[in-house]
């Protein structure tokens, strides 16, 4: 890639990532939940609990916090976080893109198949981390 191609590329990044808009942290599940009345069936029975109901979890200083949401709040903030990941997947491929042009600029190729030198973090090794979606 020539240093033309990745500035244009980079602009082009970064005009997408500047569209983007509002980002919801955390992701938009379904919960079934148990309500107060002792004797309802939901305490005894795990398939009678309430809902399904839309929730947003999030991880709040290593604690799950979720907050149950109406249709009408499922669908005013559902973009916010398809925008979340969208944007995530701009990040990704502005770092990529960053490792290309540092590489080129240093003369250090691209790490290639087999060998066992490349990097500190060779992309085999504990390099997939799950992320809570
Ligand atoms: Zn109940």
């Amino acid at each position: 890639m020539s240093p033309k191609e990745a500035k244009s590329r980079y602009r082009q990044i970064m005009a997408e990532i500047a569209k983007v808009g509002l980002c919801l942290p955390g992701s938009l599940v379904e919960r079934t939940s148990r309500c107060g009345s002792a004797g309802c069936h939901c305490h005894t029975d795990p398939t009678k609990r309430h809902g399904p109901y839309p929730s947003w979890t999030r991880s709040v200083g290593g604690k799950t916090v979720t907050r149950t949401l109406g249709p009408d709040q499922v669908e005013r903030y559902k973009p916010f976080f398809d925008n979340s990941r969208r944007l995530k997947e701009l990040v990704q491929e502005l770092e990529a893109l960053s490792v290309q042009v540092v590489s080129e600029a240093e003369g250090w190729g691209t790490p290639r198949e087999g060998s066992h030198n490349v990097g500190d973090t060779p992309d085999n090794v504990s390099s997939t981390t799950v992320q809570g979606h």
